[in-house]
């Protein structure tokens, strides 16, 4: 797991109610992105994935965009409660303008009674005098109390603004957050690309190698379907194409005389399978990459294992098992494109082989 990784695990984590309680979340008093910033300072820092394989550049990027959708989920969410902060602060900041506003009109107006009580107050009539202090005391505790309002809405506005700035500093972390995981993955994308690039070059090449091996094998030796001769060792042959055997069959292949033992190698890069039959014996089938199909039997032995196999790797060796008895040969098989379509293959084994009898 690469750095990466902890942080979308982290970011997963964070926005994925967990019954664990290990990791802070934002109920906790802890923000989220403080979450991440706290357990992983290295955040913004691209992650480098020089010398990651094709397929783990393409696993590293395809965890980063994960990576980018959740930070991008989590700014969307901190965008409204962000417009919810100042939508609270606006409406508080309207309120108090408010109670401000009516508190001096009131303040005045209030002032103005008592003035004018005041006049009365002067007044020969003692229950006029009473009665205006008592409206003179009535005038104070209004304005006490509309300062009183005006002084807890603004202490309300307050808290309003410390949240939103707070709300304001964690969403510009969420924003910085999203600008640097967009740019490490176009980083990775285009990493990915040079190797994708280099992956494709690179199978240009191998393929053109192959090519050319067939090339030189054809110029070399006018061998049209085999790479190297499947007989390693002293062998001859002649060709035997249509010669009558038993049954009323006629002879589908080359017969390649040589002692028991004689190490045979596959011809062409392919797949070889090992399997015993009544007619030949102990017998390999190989399928070349380019779809070809060869037959070989009358073996002593099979090769080391069945598979993937290289031209030029040992198979088998030359016996006398199924029909063979008493001559040792390797009878061998060439089908143009697949099994059941058999052509004479004096000519091609002669290319590569050096024991052809004309
Ligand atoms: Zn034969």
């Amino acid at each position: 797991m690469g750095v990466s990784s902890l942080s979308l695990a982290l970011a997963l984590t964070a926005v994925i109610p967990t019954d664990g309680g290990a990791v802070p979340s934002a109920s906790a008093g802890v923000s989220t992105a403080d979450a991440i910033v706290a357990a992983d300072p290295e955040f913004a820092a691209p992650t480098p994935i020089v010398g990651l394989s094709l397929e783990e550049t393409r696993q590293q990027v395809a965890e980063t965009e994960v990576a980018l959708r959740v930070i991008v989920l989590q700014k969307q969410n901190d965008d409204r409660a962000l417009a919810g902060a100042k939508r609270a602060v606006s409406e508080l900041r309207d309120e108090t303008l408010v109670i401000a506003d009516n508190t001096v009109k009131s303040a005045i107006a209030n002032y103005r009674q008592t003035d004018l009580d005041g006049g009365l107050f002067v007044s020969e009539d003692l229950n006029d005098g009473l009665r205006a202090n008592t409206l003179g005391d009535a005038a104070i505790v209004a304005d006490t109390r509309a300062f009183d309002d005006y002084r807890d809405k603004a202490k309300d506005l307050q808290l309003a603004e410390v949240n939103l700035s707070a709300e304001v500093d964690e969403n510009d972390e969420l924003s910085a957050r999203v600008a640097a995981l967009q740019e490490q993955l176009e980083q990775e994308q285009s990493w990915l690309a040079e190797i994708e690039e280099r992956e494709l070059q690179r199978a240009a090449q191998q393929y053109s190698a192959t090519e050319s091996r067939w090339a030189q094998a054809r110029g070399n030796k006018q061998g049209f379907y085999l790479l190297t001769c499947p007989v390693d060792g002293e062998h001859e042959f002649i060709d035997s194409w249509g010669f009558p055997r038993s049954g009323g069959r006629q002879h589908k292949g080359v017969d390649m005389l040589a002692d028991v033992g004689t190490p045979i190698v596959s011809p062409v890069d392919g797949q070889v399978e090992f399997r015993s039959n009544q007619v030949g014996g102990r017998s390999f089938h190989l399928t070349a990459d380019n779809g070809n199909y060869f037959y070989g039997t009358h073996l002593s032995a099979y090769g080391d294992s069945e598979g993937r196999v290289r031209a030029g790797q040992i198979i088998g060796y030359v016996g006398e098992d199924g029909n063979a008895a008493g001559i040792p040969h390797l009878h061998f098989e060439i089908h143009p494109g697949g099994r059941g379509n058999p052509l004479n293959p004096f000519q091609d084994t002669a290319a590569v082989c050096d024991g052809a009898q004309y």
